[in-house]
């Protein structure tokens, strides 16, 4: 199957006639190529985004609404086809692309679609005889970069405020998913989505990615991946003054306090930590379990982590799928092998998983808990991004916070505890841009999403969105 860009309203190769495999990582075969684009195929996107700019930010919000409302029901008519792409390039498991990845793609759509419906500006009364309003403006052509672990979810995160509010975009997925951004565009285009309005362009990183952030055409960029990858991103875009969202890695840590039923927070604990296999940028990585329950919290989590079956991504048995790539599974196993070297105890899992029959080759680890490790060392600051965690005890409520805090990434915490006062000292204390408390990914769209420290700069979600990719002109006037 032939992956295809999408510029100027139509499906066409690279210019250069250059492509890359796309490998479905439970198998490790070849299932797709993708165009492996350049800056000439970026620039052809650019030009035709900044052509459809005053036709697009011409319309009124409803007029907006309405054709992203007819995308968003694209997706649903093609719903199940979506799940088993995402699913096949990413190697999470079908029924968990249906239960998130697939309906959150719709939601996202749906609402900035809605939002932009409900919004206001800002007027400011300064005498009897001068008056200011504030006009909120869409940029222009705007770029979006986003990551592989959640592929439709987060890219329509991305494009739908930047649509919504007026822009035209030019965008481009992981190379390691591009499936299910292919299928988006043909959704758009069968949605009556006008041409140039949104670009995707497929392609590597350090090309077709570093040609959008560095192309002097694009405004602002909005990227979600590695830490990294940001800092590069903003060493090209600050000379030119771009605005930047950057949502990064994280190290999330997980407190929790002995006033908990320890089965059940157990329970959700190994999902906020395995849930596609660890590849979810709010997954909590470090847990730290307080003192007195210590003991019977590590073996009713070794309990729970016991029925995460890891399986072929198309059984609905499978708690677990695949991980995204060869080389991102040797990645996770070296951070095991470091763990063990650091001097950790693997107590479960620490192994890659050889499944039979049609998955024989594909990259699978078992979910992996390990103690025995400071909150200094490698394995405990380090973004492992995969189905790994470390298990920490801890005495006070001090303690905790300090190895909470000792990262330099600030991106998602949470706090397991019925203790209400504490909640909200702990809270207040977390260097952190999200903190759970009793609940993990409970999301709701308006709430803003972002890290601080090496997690990241900037907010997404809700008005947060619709500020970033508008520009407030204020108008004063005397009369
Ligand atoms: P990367 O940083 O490697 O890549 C992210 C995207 O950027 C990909 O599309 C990639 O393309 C592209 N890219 C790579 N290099 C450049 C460059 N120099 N200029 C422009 N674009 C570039 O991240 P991963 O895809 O490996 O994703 C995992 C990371 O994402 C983890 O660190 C995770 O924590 C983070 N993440 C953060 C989230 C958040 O909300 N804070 C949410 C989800 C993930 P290509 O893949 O083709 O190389």
């Amino acid at each position: 199957m032939d992956i295809l860009n999408y510029i100027d309203g139509t499906l066409v190769g690279p210019r250069s006639d250059a492509w890359l495999d796309s490998v479905e990582p439970a198998t490790g075969t070849v299932h797709a190529r993708l165009p492996r684009s350049n800056a000439d195929d970026v620039q052809a996107a650019v030009e035709a985004a900044e052509r459809a700019f005053p036709m697009w930010s011409a319309l009124t919000a409803a007029q907006r609404s309405e054709i992203m409302l007819a995308i968003a029901r694209g997706i649903k008519e093609r719903f199940d086809e979506l799940a088993e792409a995402e699913s096949m390039d990413q190697g999470k498991p079908v029924w968990l692309a249906k239960a998130m990845d697939i309906p959150r793609a719709v939601d996202n759509i749906s609402f900035f679609a809605t939002e932009i419906l409900h919004t206001h500006t800002r007027a400011f009364e300064t005498n009897t005889s001068v008056i200011n309003y504030t006009l909120r403006q869409p940029i222009g052509v705007v770029g979006c970069i986003s990551p592989w672990n959640l592929p439709l979810y987060l890219f329509t995160w991305k494009i739908a405020p930047a649509l919504a509010a007026g822009n035209c975009v030019v965008a481009k997925p992981s190379e390691l998913t591009p499936l299910t951004a292919f299928l988006f565009s043909q959704i758009c285009i069968d949605a009556g989505l006008p041409p140039g309005v949104l670009n995707i362009v497929h392609g590597l990183g350090a090309e077709c990615g570093k040609a959008i952030v560095a192309h002097p055409k694009t405004k602002a960029i909005s990227f979600t991946g590695g830490t990294v990858t940001g800092a590069d991103i903003a060493r090209t875009a600050a000379p030119m003054f771009k605005k930047l969202s950057l949502e990064l890695g994280g190290k999330n840590p997980t407190l929790v306090f002995a006033d908990v039923d320890v089965d059940a927070v157990a329970k959700k604990v190994a999902r906020a930590s395995f849930t596609n296999q660890g590849e979810i940028c709010l997954c909590g990585s470090r847990i730290f379990v307080q003192r007195p329950i210590y003991d019977a919290f590590k073996q009713a989590l070794l309990r729970e982590i016991a029925t995460i079956t890891v399986g072929d991504p198309r059984e609905t048995t499978s708690r677990n799928g695949a991980l995204v790539s060869e080389q991102h599974l040797e990645k996770v196993l070296s951070y095991i092998d470091l763990a063990r070297a650091e001097g950790g105890t693997v107590l479960c899992g620490g192994e890659r998983v050889h499944l039979e029959g049609r998955c024989a080759n594909g990259y699978f680890v078992a979910p992996t808990l390990i103690e025995g490790l400071g909150t200094e060392c490698r394995v405990n600051q380090e973004e492992i991004f995969g189905p790994v965690a470390t298990i920490i005890p801890f005495d006070t409520e001090d303690e905790a916070l300090r190895g909470a805090n000792s990262t330099t990434y600030g991106l998602a915490a949470s706090v397991w505890t019925n203790d209400v006062s504490r909640v909200h000292r702990v809270a207040r204390l977390l260097e952190s841009g999200i903190v759970w408390v009793n609940t993990w990914l409970e999301r709701d769209l308006r709430t803003p999403f972002g890290g601080v420290k090496s997690s990241g700069v900037g907010r997404e979600g809700g008005e947060e969105a619709l500020r970033f990719f508008t520009e407030a002109k204020n108008v004063c006037i005397q009369f």
